[in-house]
């Protein structure tokens, strides 16, 4: 029996925890911004007065000149600590929560599309694949029913409609070179490589 998705009490962990990906030699990654979202989010943390950084993500194409993509298809919004964690709009200063119980997102009406989607990876037609980093999918289980998770399905659609025009495309991703310091001597240096 599928259960329906609900955030776990007090928990704060997706605006927290960055993970290594694709491996951990590319580093820890950032939360995904699409290009037309970065001039936004820019605009965003000059307005709340908070430091930010922004590195590339995903290219397409190949500059011969520069050895790097053509195009920038994706951009991350680092986390502040050096290990890669914390995004910079969560507030953890204030004592106000979220409906939950976690951390306020400073910025919740107007967060990233992939703030809007998580945890929400694949749906079909009954149910939906969540990430399996989510605190949910550890206690309960990564499979729940669609109710609930509307307004998450539309984000994760319009983030999916914007790649699948690439598909067919050389794909480079960007090593951000950000981790925790015992793991500092496997990561790439910072910049493009390929994606085999
Ligand atoms: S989406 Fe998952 S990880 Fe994020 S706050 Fe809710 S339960 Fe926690
Ligand atoms: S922008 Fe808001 S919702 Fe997204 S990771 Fe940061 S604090 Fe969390």
């Amino acid at each position: 029996m599928l259960k329906e998705f609900h955030c776990i009490q007090d928990c704060s962990d997706c605006c927290i925890n960055r993970q290594y990906y694709p491996s951990i030699d590319y580093g820890k990654i950032g939360v995904l911004l699409l290009p037309q979202e970065k001039k936004r989010l820019e605009n965003l943390a000059k307005a709340y007065k908070i430091n930010i950084t922004i590195l590339p993500r995903l290219g397409i194409g190949t500059n011969k000149k520069s050895n790097g993509p053509r195009q920038v298809i994706a951009y991350q919004l680092m986390g502040t600590n050096t290990d890669g964690n914390y995004c910079p709009f969560l507030d953890i200063k204030s004592n106000n929560r979220s409906p939950h119980g976690g951390f306020n997102c400073a910025i919740y009406v107007e967060r990233p599309l992939s703030c809007q989607a998580y945890p929400a990876l694949i749906e079909n037609n009954t149910e939906v694949e969540l990430d399996c980093n989510c605190k949910f999918s550890c206690q309960y289980s990564n499979h729940v029913k669609k109710n609930l998770l509307e307004s998450e399905l539309i984000a994760l659609s319009t983030i999916r409609n914007n790649f699948d025009r690439f598909t067919q495309q050389t794909i480079w991703r960007y090593a951000t070179h950000i981790g925790e310091e015992s793991i500092t001597k496997f990561l790439l240096p910072r910049g493009w490589y390929l994606h085999e």
